[in-house]
């Protein structure tokens, strides 16, 4: 099975998902936006940097919700994020993610004219094949709550409850992310699904300290035979 991460906004914490993923000898693509989404973004020389080990895809200028902006701004945001990275890493830029998972048909329009090869979405657990709407199998993320009691509290276990039932999860494995997640990679192995895509934001990692159930995750994966480690671009010339 293939196995490939993807990591959205571009932040320095990326150099450690970078180093876990490299300790396995796996890879990711980052998928960072020129403005930054959380307060710190990568300089130019980081960029540089991750590119020479990794993937760089475009994920815009200044992370707006591609479904609220008119079709002139989603040209300038989508193709100018591509130019703007090529200028910086000085190679073909080939990847680009949908910020917060957002696009019409307009945005696939832009991402397509503007000469990427292909883009993500972050609808999980489904396994899309069309290069403009790649789909990722799970973000790296608090579950089965959300850290922070308020009435979305429950929000990550009502989103996947459905899909992940039908996948034939069982109720104990969603206590937390790394038992519903190896349940998942059961689920991807059994039924021989293409690819397996973990995704997230370094930041969210260090913010809910998920740093070592996702460690966790990458030895699980590991540990099973016949994976091979690729980018999201590679996905599609599998
Ligand atoms: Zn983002």
């Amino acid at each position: 099975m293939l196995f490939t991460t993807s990591w959205d906004d571009g932040h320095p914490h990326d150099f450690r998902v970078a180093d876990l993923l490299e300790k396995y000898g796996m890879t990711g693509t980052f998928y960072v936006c020129r403005d930054g989404q959380v307060g710190a973004k990568l300089t130019d020389d980081q960029i540089r940097a991750l590119a020479s080990r990794h993937e760089v895809g475009a994920h815009t200028i200044s992370h707006p919700s591609l479904r609220t902006v008119p079709a002139a701004v989603q040209r300038e945001e989508i193709s100018g994020s591509k130019k703007w990275l090529e200028s910086v890493t000085g190679a073909e830029c080939r990847m680009f993610a949908y910020p917060y998972g957002h696009y019409n048909e307009t945005a696939v329009e832009a991402v397509r004219e503007a000469g990427f090869r292909g883009a993500r979405t972050t609808q999980d657990l489904i396994w899309s094949t069309d290069q403009f709407h790649l789909s990722p199998t799970i973000q790296v993320h608090h579950f089965p709550f959300r850290p922070i009691p308020n009435r979305r509290c429950i929000q990550p276990l009502q989103t996947h409850y459905k899909s992940l039932r039908g996948m034939h999860v069982p109720l104990f494995a969603l206590r937390n992310w790394s038992a519903m997640t190896k349940a998942v990679f059961r689920y991807a192995v059994d039924t021989r699904q293409p690819w397996f895509h973990l995704w997230g934001h370094s930041w969210s990692l260090e913010r809910f300290g998920l740093w070592e159930q996702f460690e966790d995750m990458l030895k699980h994966i590991h540990a099973q035979p016949d994976m091979t480690y690729i980018t999201n671009r590679e996905l599609l010339t599998r």
